[in-house]
C-alpha cells in the first residue's frame, strides 16, 4: 500500500510551513474564483495545471467530467454548482476534459460495461455527445464533444442560468493534453485555440 502518512509528514513538515500565512488567511476565507468541474482520472490535478493555489478553485471532479442537467432532487453535483456560484459567487466556471479519458474511451468503443453498472448508467448521459461525434471511436473528437454538451448542461441549472443573464460568469470549455501538459480552451463554434504557448 502507498504511504499516504510519508505525504502528510512531508506536507506538514515542508509545504505548510512555506504556506503558513495563506492558510492562516483560508482558515477564515473562502473565496475561490473558479469553479473547475474536470474528470476523476488521477492524471489531471486542476491546481497544478492551473498554477492555482489553495482557496482558488472550487472543484467537482466527476467520471468523464459529466455533469448533468438540472433535475430537482437530492443531487451532489448540482448541489456543488449551486454553492459555487449562488454561494460563493465564482466568476468563471470550467469543464475539463482531457486526452486518454477512460470514460470517453469506453463510450467510443462501445466496451462492454456489463460488470460496471454504475458507470455504464453514469456514461449514458453522454449518448447525445456521443450520437453527435461523427467518426466512430474518434475519442479526441468525442472528448471535446463531450465538454461542449458539459457547458450546455451547466446552463440548465438555475443558479448558472441567473448568473450568466446577470453576465456574473463566464463558462469556458478545456482540454488537457496529458502528453505534452497542453491545455486547448474550446469555442462554442467548434474550432479550438491554444490557451497557451
Ligand atoms: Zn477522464
Amino acid at each position: 500500500m502507498h504511504d499516504l502518512a510519508k505525504g502528510v509528514a512531508r506536507f506538514r513538515q515542508d509545504v505548510f510551513p512555506a504556506k503558513k500565512e495563506l492558510f492562516a488567511h483560508l482558515a477564515a476565507h473562502h473565496t475561490p474564483h473558479t469553479l473547475f468541474i474536470g474528470c476523476s482520472d488521477a492524471r489531471v490535478v486542476p491546481e497544478l495545471i492551473t498554477g492555482c493555489e489553495p482557496g482558488d478553485l472550487f472543484v467537482i471532479r466527476t467520471a468523464g467530467n459529466l455533469v448533468p442537467a438540472y433535475t430537482p432532487g437530492a443531487d451532489g453535483v448540482a448541489a456543488s454548482i449551486e454553492y459555487a456560484v449562488a454561494a460563493l459567487g465564482v466568476t468563471d466556471i470550467v469543464v475539463c476534459g482531457h486526452s486518454a479519458c477512460g470514460a470517453m474511451t469506453a463510450l467510443a468503443h462501445g466496451h462492454d460495461l456489463s460488470d460496471a453498472p454504475a458507470v455504464a448508467d453514469w456514461l449514458r448521459l453522454a449518448d447525445a455527445s456521443l450520437a453527435r461525434t461523427a467518426t466512430a471511436g474518434d475519442v479526441p473528437a468525442l472528448v471535446r464533444q463531450n465538454v461542449l454538451a458539459q457547458l450546455a448542461n451547466l446552463a440548465t441549472h438555475p443558479s448558472v442560468a441567473r448568473a450568466l443573464a446577470e453576465r456574473k460568469v463566464t463558462l469556458r470549455g478545456w482540454v488537457f493534453d496529458i502528453a505534452t501538459g497542453r491545455i486547448e480552451e474550446l469555442q462554442t463554434t467548434g474550432s479550438t485555440a491554444p490557451l497557451a504557448a
